[in-house]
């Protein structure tokens, strides 16, 4: 790496999507606010569709977004066409600036436990890891392979979601099933959105001017995928997402916990195939399932008009993350904050009232002026006199890759 390579290409590679963002590390560590830094972002959607679509916001040069749409065959046509969207802006990726590229990896299992530079052993343990996380770490593998192809000469970070919580003792990572059978198919709670709590978790930290290790946090990630987490001192001491991300919180589209014997119900009474039961679990329930609707603005929309099974939907919603604050104030002992964030914890304030509403003997109050402001900072929601800070802090999983992995590189 030359010390002038201070430029962090961050990707995000979903099965059919590929996200990204080219950083500047020199900015990023003067300025975190929201604008950290970024110097381009984007997003090429429908990989192997006749409708691809590479939408190109560059934000350095101070242009508009762009937006190609035609065919992308797979994940190495997504990523060269990137590369000449950035190129346009003078920011190509054979640029001696680009000092690494950071790539989201799901699943690390219990072996990668921090960011990794990847090379072949890397890139076999997570193919490894394919049967924990078959929807993800496929998709992780080919964005990894594709750049190494086109920049083999480039270190590349392998920053992974479960990182942060193997830190978890036994007792929350463990499902109390026969431990011969769990270990020999590795069953354990992995937990999911670790980038996202530890950024987040950190932030809080800072929002209240103290040091990680002296305060205890619940973090509620709420987005379409939704999870909490126990930061204990900036560790992760427990996690709501399990094996997979269905465990844990009503999510958008998935149901969160359940019992497993709905499982054989619906396989030996409805006659339900495995994968018919799997997408019904992961892709048809949650609030669509329960509502119709996935989108938090909808729901409270239709709410508003007087509809009822909306309102079932958010009650039952608000009823899980309810039992997971208590739960996580249980574990922790003594909790200075709760912090809401992604999608629907930045923006749905009916939800963060709800969440802490009647947790008063808990410590826990939202006042209503200041849970109405609208904000992209980070910011205290709860009166002064509340024993325990309520935050809502967005969170910013690109950032904390790029950081993580531009730490690497340079160290
Ligand atoms: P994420 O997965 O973090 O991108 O979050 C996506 C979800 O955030 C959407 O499905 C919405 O439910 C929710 N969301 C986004 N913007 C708002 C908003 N202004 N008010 C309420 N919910 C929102």
């Amino acid at each position: 790496m030359t010390a002038t390579a201070t430029r962090v290409l961050v990707l995000n590679s979903g099965s059919s999507s590929l996200k990204y963002q080219l950083l500047d590390m020199t900015d990023t560590q003067s300025n975190s606010g929201s604008g950290a830094g970024r110097l381009a972002v984007g997003l090429v959607e429908r990989i192997g569709e006749e409708t691809s679509r590479l939408t190109h916001t560059p934000l350095a040069a101070g242009g508009d977004k762009r937006e190609t749409e035609g065919p992308i065959a797979d994940h190495e046509a997504a990523l060269k066409a990137v590369g000449a969207e950035l190129a346009a802006d003078g920011l190509g990726l054979d640029s001696p600036e680009l000092a690494a590229i950071g790539h989201r990896v799901v699943h690390g299992g219990l072996k990668f436990t921090e960011p990794t530079v990847i090379d072949d052993a890397v890139l076999k343990e997570i193919e490894r890891l394919v049967p924990v996380a078959p929807l993800h770490n496929p998709a992780n593998l080919t964005g990894i392979r594709t750049a190494r192809a086109l920049r083999p000469d480039l270190p590349q970070v392998a920053v992974f979601d479960t990182a942060f919580h193997t830190t978890m003792p036994e007792h929350a990572a463990r499902y109390a099933i026969d431990v011969a059978t769990a270990d020999a198919h590795r069953i354990r709670r992995y937990g999911f959105h670790g980038t996202s709590h530890a950024y987040v978790s950190r932030k809080t930290a800072e929002l209240l001017g103290k040091d990680p290790a002296e305060v205890n946090v619940i973090v509620l990630h709420l987005g379409n995928g939704a999870s909490a987490s126990a930061v204990a001192g900036g560790r992760c001491v427990d996690t709501s997402m399990g094996l997979t991300p269905l465990e844990g919180l009503v999510m958008g589209t998935r149901s969160g916990d359940i019992d497993p014997a709905v499982t054989f119900h619906l396989k030996r009474v409805a006659g339900m195939s495995e994968d018919e039961v799997d997408v019904l679990l992961n892709k048809k329930s949650g609030l669509v399932g329960l509502c119709g609707d996935n989108d938090m603005r909808e729901i409270r929309r239709r709410i508003d008009e007087g509809d009822e099974r909306a309102a079932l939907a958010f009650d039952i919603y608000i009823h899980r993350l309810k039992k997971y604050i208590g739960a996580y104030s249980a574990v922790l002992g003594r909790v200075d904050a709760v912090a809401f964030t992604a999608g629907v914890g930045e923006n749905a304030a009916p939800v963060r009232e709800a969440a802490v509403a009647g947790l008063e003997e808990m410590g826990l109050a939202v006042d209503a002026s200041l849970n109405a402001v609208r904000s992209g900072e980070p910011r205290l929601i709860s009166p002064e006199y509340a024993r325990v800070a309520v935050a809502v802090v967005p969170t910013d999983e690109e950032l904390e890759i790029a950081q993580q992995t531009y730490a690497l590189v340079s160290a």
